[in-house]
């Protein structure tokens, strides 16, 4: 069976984010959105364990499933800050597991290490190497994989740990390491022309925090196997019955190119580079983004396609192109309205993917139908993301819905991944984020 899966997401616990999110909502966008098997995120936090244990049960294949049947796997992502070699580093990692005795015996042994009930996504000062080895101890089928690889702060292959492959990372225990999240600010094309990746399958997941349910499976993994922990993890570890990945254009990932978001500057690698990796405004060093990182380390050239590479679907989320055509902001009443018009012809998957110019204009505009048909054929231009500012779809004044020039229109207060000051956690400001909230 064909399911699309998107198992790295992060609960109402993770970044002190408070709302009423739990999993019936998880379940209610998941649905909307098409996507048939979720993470549950943060399994090692105290109040989402509660709330995992209470309103799922294990069907017997290590598959969690709601009241109504929607299927989870116990998963969170971990961030370790450490120094190896005199350098410090920071990784991400997301973390799969088959059973709840086993993700008790991770959440003790971290709990030996440091705190759990801080943030979904809890900082240990454990190496990379080391924390896969207490994985496996614990058990085999428990799986590892590094989150966005690409980004600048927080991830294996990043600006900041100046690693030059997965192997420096993670040294003997990279043998247990079978696949990489791509990312949004990088897709396919670009992860296959670094030869040092050929031995990882590509998955991409979105990453999502809970106050953007409706984010979810904006990136996503297609496996055709059975839906089951054991059949989910062979596909990861042998690409066998993983079918391929749904992505966004890099260019609308929030690390995409180099710049300074204060400074409102945005360089691409070869301009940053002719700059000396400073900012032209306030002269400190840019923050590097993926396109950069995958420059400086690719063997092949733009246009390299593995034998054995996987299908790849691009599209950018429906909520985008409906703010960009109608003009409004992304999360408001005018632009859910035009989204559940949309919704009446199935999920925003298929929405995206599958529903025809006739379909398409029972429900909605013109031009509305136009952008869902160009977005199909990945031939949307996308205006680059860079520190922590999403890059932005771009359309024509004969394809808006508005005159004049194009509203630069944001998507909203997601949280920024950058380190404090002190270099120590990976925690925003909780004040400006609330800020954001209440907008909408
Ligand atoms: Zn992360
Ligand atoms: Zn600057």
């Amino acid at each position: 069976m064909t399911i699309i899966a998107d198992l790295h997401i992060h609960s109402k616990h993770s970044r002190g984010c408070s709302n009423d999110l739990g999993i019936d909502n998880l379940e209610k966008y998941a649905r909307m959105k098409g996507v048939g098997l979720l993470g549950t995120g943060d399994f090692t936090h105290p109040e989402w364990i509660k709330e995992l244990k209470a309103k799922l049960s294990d069907d017997g294949t290590g598959i969690f499933r709601t009241a109504n049947g929607f299927p989870f796997m116990l998963q969170t992502e971990i961030s370790l800050i450490y120094s190896s070699n005199g350098k410090g580093r920071r990784v991400h990692n997301v973390v799969l597991a088959p059973n709840l005795e086993v993700v008790e015996q991770i959440t003790d042994e971290l709990k030996k290490r440091g705190r759990v009930d801080y943030d979904g996504r809890p900082i240990f000062k454990i190496p990379c190497p080391e924390f896969v080895e207490m994985l496996r101890g614990i058990s085999n089928k428990i799986e590892v994989i590094p989150a966005h690889i690409w980004t600048p702060h927080f991830s294996v292959m990043g600006e900041y740990n100046q690693f030059k492959n997965l192997d420096e990372c993670f040294e003997d225990q990279v043998k247990h390491v079978h696949a990489v999240e791509t990312g949004l600010s990088s897709d396919p094309p670009m992860n296959w022309r670094c030869s040092f990746l050929d031995k990882f399958n590509l998955v991409s997941f979105s990453d999502l925090h809970s106050y953007w349910p409706w984010r979810i499976g904006r990136e996503a993994t297609i496996f055709d196997c059975g839906l089951t922990y054991e059949a989910i993890i062979k596909a990861i570890r042998t690409g066998q019955g993983l079918a391929g990945t749904m992505e966004v254009d890099p260019a609308y990932g929030k690390y995409h190119y180099d710049g300074h978001r204060n400074c409102n500057v945005c360089l691409k690698p070869a301009e940053s580079v002719k700059l000396g990796k400073k900012c032209p405004k306030c002269g400190r060093p840019l923050v590097i983004g993926v396109e950069h990182r995958v420059e400086q380390l690719a063997d092949r050239p733009i246009g390299y396609v593995p034998p054995n590479a996987k299908k790849f679907y691009t599209l950018m989320p429906l909520s985008e192109l409906l703010q960009h055509v109608f003009g409004k902001g992304i999360a408001t009443k005018g632009i859910w309205e035009e989204y559940n018009k949309l919704m009446k012809l199935g999920s925003e998957i298929e929405v995206l993917l599958n529903k025809s110019e006739k379909e398409l204009l029972n429900v909605t505009t013109e031009k509305m139908a136009k952008a869902i048909l160009k977005n199909r054929e990945g031939k949307i231009k996308v205006k680059p993301g860079f520190d922590g500012v999403y890059g932005v779809p771009l359309f024509s004044e004969e394809e808006r819905e508005y005159p004049g020039e194009q509203k630069m229109l944001g998507t909203g207060p997601e949280p920024k991944e950058k380190p404090a000051k002190d270099g120590k956690t990976g925690k925003t400001k909780k004040n400006k984020e609330q800020k954001g909230l209440a907008e909408f």
